[in-house]
């Protein structure tokens, strides 16, 4: 795995690069665009220079803001087209390897068949056009409600529904949610039954990024909560056999651990105790 960090893009795409860098990752993930701002093309182009100069190997940017690809109201759908389409364009110009997105929920009154069906045609349609050379990586969530994909099959239908598109996509997967969603992959031979259940359905090759945290959550109790590694209920065994598996060599592992002075180094050295 390529370690990496999540940055921010509060002062800057050219801010969050060097934070990746101090860090000493070959991995960074980023939003595609800060709050109220909208990005020149010479501030995209500078990025990916200098990216491509630094060591830093793999962009992951992570789709700011998709209110509602599954809803049954075509407007809204239209909308996050939309906005899905300008963060696609977004992330070719900053010369991204991959971009995550969350397939959000279905409609009240709908069904998650009919919500997955409207995701697929959503991103589909955001997809096709935008020229993005990259993989779209839809990531798991705790799941619960109306939330789609917290189960795998939700996302293996999901990406099946994207048709021709299909080879265009992928999955990201996040240690936190995956637990939160009830896989219990915290000890080695539960991590290894969980990637064992995740190669059968997708292929190791379609998980094209992983999202590190631990998570106070209980197992299998859909609630969003990302710790420090080892100062959750994931600890140590599980994790590490995800990173010695070598099908995910060249995928970007990035950390998604809380932010604080000296924390993502921490986190880092954390996981190279582990390996
Ligand atoms: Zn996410
Ligand atoms: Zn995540």
């Amino acid at each position: 795995m390529v370690l990496g960090v999540h940055c921010s893009v509060r002062h800057g795409y050219l801010a969050a690069l060097e934070e990746a860098r101090s860090l000493g990752c070959r991995a960074m993930q980023m939003l595609p665009y800060r709050r109220r701002h909208e990005p020149a093309q010479g501030e995209l182009s500078s990025f990916a220079k200098a990216r491509k100069e630094s060591p830093v190997a793999k962009l992951v940017v992570h789709s700011r803001y998709v209110p509602c690809p599954g809803s049954s109201d075509e407007a809204r759908r239209a909308h996050s087209r939309d906005l899905l389409r300008r963060e696609l364009a977004l992330a070719a110009g900053l010369g991204a390897d991959a971009f995550v997105v969350h397939a959000g929920a279905y409609s009240e009154g709908a069904s998650a068949s009919e919500g997955l069906a409207f995701v697929a045609g959503t991103l589909g349609a955001a997809m096709s056009g935008s020229g993005a050379g990259f993989p779209v990586l839809v990531e798991n969530v705790p799941g619960g409600g109306r939330r789609l994909c917290g189960a795998l099959e939700e996302l293996a239908r999901l990406l099946e529904g994207l048709g021709g598109l299909r080879d265009r996509s992928g999955l990201c997967l996040d240690t936190a949610h995956a637990w939160a969603a009830g896989f219990d992959i915290a000890s080695a031979e539960g991590m290894f039954r969980f990637l064992a259940r995740v190669n059968r359905l997708f292929g190791a090759e379609r998980v094209g990024a992983f999202h590190l945290a631990d998570t106070k959550a209980l197992l299998g109790t859909r609630r969003e909560d990302h710790r420090h590694l080892g100062e959750g209920y994931l600890g140590k065994e599980g994790l590490k056999v995800l990173l010695e598996r070598p099908e995910y060599e060249a995928a970007p592992a990035i950390l998604e651990t809380p932010r604080g002075p000296g924390s993502y180094a921490r986190d880092l050295e954390f996981l190279k105790l582990l390996r």
